[in-house]
């Protein structure tokens, strides 16, 4: 175990590091990523930011971006960095599972792990824990932790506050969701003075579309959504034919589960694809209602509350009859 003292004090001389996320990452898992990637680097620190699997083009302009390791793409070279590292940052998860096969090497590994996260329910796999349920982000946790923890608002370049700005802002769904409290508005301010150009940010993540992705999206909401009133609740399901039609790429899915939600009365929104290797749940909730628990119980997955996430070896249409079939269950309280 490390405390705050002994953390401080290692960071203050040079240190081999690697900092990873969640597979498949978001843009809070790369934002959080290349924001502390971009704070340890002016101090001199030999720092990686390995990325379990590929990420959207979307995230690719990230200050940094450049220097990311794939795993996927560069397996031994990883492997090396992690096995040669004194600290792991782990960030925005929770379980060694979540990075797929890097966790056996970061758990195998010598290095400190220092995990910053808002998941629930963290796995005991680390040596120094800043952890919040209640963040938005874990954008909004490395803000915290270099400025309040480390005492480094100094060190929050525009780099540091473009990425960290990016991280929360996709996390919040655009400072959209419950946990966007007024003190993530503060450190949202905070970033924008030191130098993150938030209109910019805006443009580049949500208004950078191929033809593609826009007529994928139109055919979600044409030919693959089917709303069930009675439950409140409206599924978005697309088989692999489909994807490879309009040639979906990484990230050109994201966000599609927003549209079944936005719907007055819904208050479940599953989008649910078929992957080439298993069918993935991503589900949406408004207000109480605990989408994690259905991805936890059903889904081999979790997440938050609003924002949940599973996986299925089933077939396509297995898996939707299995989601309707769970409905029932929480027919109180979709009603409510
Ligand atoms: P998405 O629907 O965007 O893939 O995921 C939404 C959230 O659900 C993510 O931020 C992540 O916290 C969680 N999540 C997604 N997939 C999984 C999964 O397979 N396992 C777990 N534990 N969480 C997941
Ligand atoms: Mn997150």
């Amino acid at each position: 175990m490390l405390d705050l003292a002994a953390l401080t004090e290692l960071l203050a001389s040079p240190r081999k590091i690697v900092i990873t996320t969640h597979h498949k990452p978001d843009g809070d898992a790369m934002g959080s990523s290349l924001g502390l990637y971009n704070y340890l680097i002016q101090q001199g620190h030999h720092a990686t930011v390995i990325a379990p699997t590929d990420y959207p083009a979307f995230l690719s302009w990230l200050p940094r971006n450049g220097d990311v390791v794939i795993y996927t793409e560069q397996a031994e070279k990883s492997a090396a960095l992690i096995a040669d590292a004194e600290l792991i940052f782990c960030l925005d998860f929770n379980a060694l599972s979540r990075i797929n096969e890097m966790g056996v090497l970061v758990g195998e590994s010598k290095a400190y792990k220092i995990m910053i996260d808002h998941h629930l329910e963290p796995q005991d796999f680390d040596d120094y824990r800043h952890w919040n349920i209640n963040a938005c982000a874990t954008a909004q946790l490395i803000y915290d932790f270099i400025v309040n923890e480390l005492h480094h608002r100094e060190l929050i370049n525009a780099d540091v506050a473009t990425c960290l700005y990016t991280g929360i802002m996709t996390d919040s769904a655009s400072f959209r969701l419950p946990n966007t409290t007024s003190t993530v508005h503060r450190i949202v301010a905070d970033l924008i003075d030191l130098g993150a150009v938030n209109w910019r940010i805006h443009e580049l993540v949500y208004n950078s579309a191929t033809e593609n992705r826009l007529r994928f999206l139109g055919h979600c909401l044409a030919n693959c959504l089917e709303v069930l009133p009675e439950y409140h609740t409206a599924i978005i399901a697309v088989n692999n034919t489909d994807l490879h039609k309009y040639d979906v790429d990484t990230g050109d899915t994201e966000g599609i589960v927003n549209y079944a939600l936005s719907m007055a009365d819904i208050k479940l929104a599953a989008f649910i694809v078929e992957r080439s290797d298993r069918v993935k749940l991503s589900l949406r909730s408004k207000g109480e209602f605990p989408a994690n628990e259905i991805c936890k119980k059903y889904f081999d997955g979790g997440g938050h509350r609003n924002a949940a996430g599973g996986h299925s070896s089933n077939t396509l249409e297995q898996v939707v009859q299995q989601f309707k079939t769970i409905l029932p269950e929480y027919k109180k309280l979709l009603n409510q």
